[in-house]
């Protein structure tokens, strides 16, 4: 659907695509800002809201209507598909993505793996529900259409409170602050600052490797019936390994036969060594296993006597979907 169209400026068009989350949420009163449903307000309604304010053409489309917390393959795989879709029409400069903000940083670096947009891809969100008596949703939509028409934007970024980050980095950070979002020691892209973008590092793009040859694996996502199963576990004091063992014994579950581990140790990836023992016997099964870190920032540094994969950069839900992607088609 298009809703404003401006012939005359020829300007581009921005494509807005509605997921959900808070930004389209609604509360029963507008001083509740924890108690509201998810996923309620149409993506067209909440660009109304906006006033105008958006700078030339714009379409809109809801793929879905959901707490971003469900987030499944589903969802996914249509959202995959009608981003790349609109990337290649080439009267579209750029996508924003409105998206919970709970599962975002997934959504963002899922994106960023299959597709390596040349052109720009801003999810946004708001940590408000729309019927809050000061959302943040409509101040972070309208900086996500500036920036996804911003010249020489590109790839899949995240548009919250100001600050622009990459969708290699950025993680949730908070449970309830409007910044919630945080991209540690690389730091933001960029900031918007009254519509005007200053940008402080290169933008991501096509460069980006963590999953290699990841935009091949895009029809193979499309086709999945299920992701290959990649358990998440955390080494902690007294850990047994025993969560590992169990895993292990069901050979096949409704989720399917185990294929991957990641592990999130403690400091550089270090594990407690009960814990350690039992993924050595995941090895042995044949079960591939990375070994991430529990702490908030930094990266995991291989060390020559790994026997597990380091996840380098990546946080563990990143590592974990990293994992996935690289498992399918092998
Ligand atoms: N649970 C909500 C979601 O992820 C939270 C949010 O959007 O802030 O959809």
């Amino acid at each position: 659907m298009s809703i404003s169209d401006d012939p005359g400026r020829a300007l581009p068009t921005v494509v807005v695509i509605g997921t959900g989350g808070t930004i389209a949420g609604r509360a029963a009163s507008a001083h509740d800002l924890v108690g509201y449903t998810a996923g309620q307000v149409g993506v067209a309604e909440l660009l109304a809201g906006l006033g105008g304010a958006e700078e030339g053409p714009v379409d809109v489309e809801q793929v879905a209507q959901i707490n971003s917390k469900d987030m499944d393959l589903p969802v996914w795989q249509r959202l995959c598909e009608r981003v790349a879709h609109h990337l290649g029409r080439p009267e579209v400069a750029g996508l924003v993505i409105t998206h919970g903000t709970d599962t975002l940083e997934e959504t963002a670096f899922l994106l960023q793996c299959l597709i390596r947009p040349a052109k720009p891809v801003v999810l946004t969100c708001a940590m408000r529900p729309a019927t809050a008596l000061a959302p943040d949703g409509p101040q972070n939509l309208g900086d996500a259409l500036r920036l996804a028409r911003h010249p020489g934007a590109q790839g899949v970024l995240v548009a919250c409170a100001g600050r622009v980050h990459g969708a290699a980095e950025v993680s949730k950070v908070h449970t309830y602050r409007l910044d919630a979002f945080d991209s540690g020691d690389a730091g933001p892209v960029a900031q918007i600052e009254n519509g005007q973008v200053r940008c402080w590092r290169p933008w991501p793009g096509q460069g980006f490797d963590a999953v290699p040859d990841g935009r091949k694996r895009l029809q193979a996502f499309l086709a999945l019936d299920g992701l290959p199963r990649v358990e998440l576990l955390y080494s902690h004091a007294c850990a047994d390994g025993e969560i590992v063992r169990a895993l292990l014994a069901q050979s096949v579950s409704a989720g399917g036969r185990l294929q991957g581990l990641v592990v999130a140790g403690t400091g550089n990836g270090t594990l407690h060594h009960r814990l350690e023992d039992a993924l050595a016997e995941a090895l042995a099964a044949g079960v591939r296993v990375v070994r991430a870190t529990r702490c908030a920032q930094g990266q995991v540094i291989p060390l020559t006597e790994d026997r597990l994969e380091p996840s380098r950069g990546l946080s563990p839900v990143k590592a974990r979907l990293a994992l996935m992607l690289d498992l399918i088609g092998h």
